[in-house]
């Protein structure tokens, strides 16, 4: 192992969104690609925000994707992430060393006074949203607020003192140096009066104690960085690398949300992506190793992935591409694989189309039906519906293909249950070459006679290929549907007569 440590650290606010499952992709590539250690901690300390089994549903994800880390509590030879919410005494020990050194104090101002104070300073340009007013008070005015906040039984906040003056600097490994003025930035909260830490002292207290190299996150918090920069110096401690990711956006290049679509990763399970369609994909958002090679596999996203070539600009969600990419590796995949995921994924949602989940052997035989069809998993149930339809709907015209009358199209049904009835081997090879045949024989176009069994047999315009759908639905099955279709026909032409 080299002693480089990258973390996500994910807020268990809701479904993981693409964005941050982009950070933890950069992550896990950059620690496998150095030999480091990939770490998550779930930043739980925000207890307003926190929804119940969103963890779960993060490590799902991550799981999903195959981003396994390698540190954590052990749970049975399993990793748990680390969690802040288990860690609070550490929090609080940094925050009273903070006051013991100076660089911190209590806050007795009330939520109704700062929202009043921020109000009023908001008219003004370049300040700050609070005024400081507990920094600079006197040791027996402290004394005063603080028997006066007890016996009302609530506790202070913890500020920082920033710099009044002075500028901090960042050196981005994406952005460059990006400086700030100290005087515009607040004397933020870092311990709560519930007795939980705010991000800013909770991550990098972990990020110190947990030794992180590089931190990586989304370009919103680069307005956060001279807090943190500053309390690492007042902490006495070296601050990690940043890495500050560009943002993701649309098609119409505002921020990607709801309104476009999906935003949560394990939506696109749903929708029937590939998990490495989502790592190949989402590394791209931000990625790139020569402005040209889209496709990657594992390996050599591993081999290539650097943080020089992360770009500044923001990255467009192009769900066009997303589909071509998942099409591809769809149609890479060998047939036992695909028949495993379609049917890991029917059994995890149910379509409408399947009635119960097919054996194995079933599955292995609708793949080569879909496989070149499907742009997502999603896809492949409609296609083969009528595989499992006791009764195949469709309306008698429409066995009636372009310049064909009753009297063609019966002839063809007829013709076809013929040959197929005599057919020695059942499958789609001899299929096809008896059909090609007849068209010549009977002096149809081949569209005629293949569209008029396509609707008897699948009840489908577009359908999977003709021969291959018979070879699954089997001598039997086809020669009823072909028969069925003849009578359906004979009883409309009657019922006009
Ligand atoms: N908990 C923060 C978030 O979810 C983490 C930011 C960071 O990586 O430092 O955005």
């Amino acid at each position: 192992m080299s002693d480089f440590r990258v973390r996500f650290a994910p807020s268990p606010t809701g479904e993981p969104h693409v964005g941050n499952i982009r950070t933890a992709i950069f992550d896990w590539l950059l620690a496998q690609r150095h030999g480091g250690d990939f770490i998550v901690r779930v930043e739980d300390t925000d207890r307003a925000r926190a929804v119940d089994g969103a963890v779960e549903v993060i490590i799902e994800a991550l799981k999903w994707l195959g981003l396994e880390w390698n540190e954590g509590p052990d749970i049975g030879g399993e990793y748990a992430p680390y969690k802040q919410s288990e860690r609070l005494p550490l929090y609080a020990k940094y925050a009273e060393r903070l006051i013991a050194s100076g660089f911190a104090y209590k806050c007795y101002c009330s939520p109704e006074r700062l929202i009043k104070v921020r109000k009023e300073r908001s008219k003004q340009q370049n300040t700050t949203g609070y005024d400081r007013r507990c920094r600079n008070l006197t040791g027996e005015e402290r004394n005063a607020l603080e028997l006066e906040l007890r016996a009302r039984g609530e506790n202070p906040v913890i500020r920082f003192k920033m710099p009044l003056d002075g500028t901090t600097t960042i050196d981005d490994l994406v952005r460059g140096e990006v400086t700030f003025e100290n005087r515009l930035v607040d004397d933020f909260v870092m311990l709560k009066s519930d007795g939980y830490p705010t991000y800013h002292l909770a991550h990098l207290v972990d990020d110190h104690e947990m030794r992180i190299t590089h931190v990586l996150r989304g370009e919103e918090w680069l307005p956060s960085v001279p807090r943190h920069l500053q309390l690492y110096a007042a902490l006495g401690w070296k601050p990690p690398q940043f890495a500050h990711l560009p943002i993701i956006l649309a098609p119409d290049r505002s921020k990607l949300s709801k309104r476009h679509g999906a935003t949560s990763l394990l939506e696109y399970r749903e929708m029937g992506y590939l998990p490495h369609t989502m790592v190949n994909f989402l590394t791209l958002l931000g990625w790139s190793l020569d402005d040209k090679t889209e496709l990657f596999s594992t390996d050599s996203l591993i081999a290539n992935f650097s943080i020089e070539r992360v770009s500044k600009a923001g990255a467009i969600f192009n769900t066009e591409k997303l589909d071509w990419m998942n099409g591809h590796y769809i149609r890479e995949m060998s047939t036992n694989e695909l028949a495993d995921a379609l049917l890991n994924f029917w059994q995890a949602y149910p379509p409408p189309e399947i009635p119960s989940l097919p054996s194995h052997e079933l599955a292995l035989e609708i793949v080569p039906l879909v496989q070149e069809r499907m742009k997502t998993l999603r896809d492949a149930a409609p296609l083969v519906a009528f595989l499992f339809k006791e009764r195949i709907e469709y309306e008698p015209d429409e066995l009636i293909q372009r310049r064909m009358d009753v009297a063609s199209t019966h002839m063809c049904l007829e013709a076809a249950h013929d040959g197929l009835t005599n057919l020695p081997a059942f499958n789609a090879e001899s299929i096809e070459a008896l059909l090609r045949g007849m068209v010549k024989e009977i002096d149809v176009k081949a569209g005629q006679l293949f569209g008029s069994l396509r609707v008897a047999t699948t009840g489908q315009r577009v359908a999977p290929p003709l021969f291959e759908s018979l070879e699954v639905l089997g001598r039997e099955r086809s020669l009823a549907l072909i028969a069925d279709a003849r009578d359906r026909l004979d009883v409309a032409t009657a019922a006009h007569k």
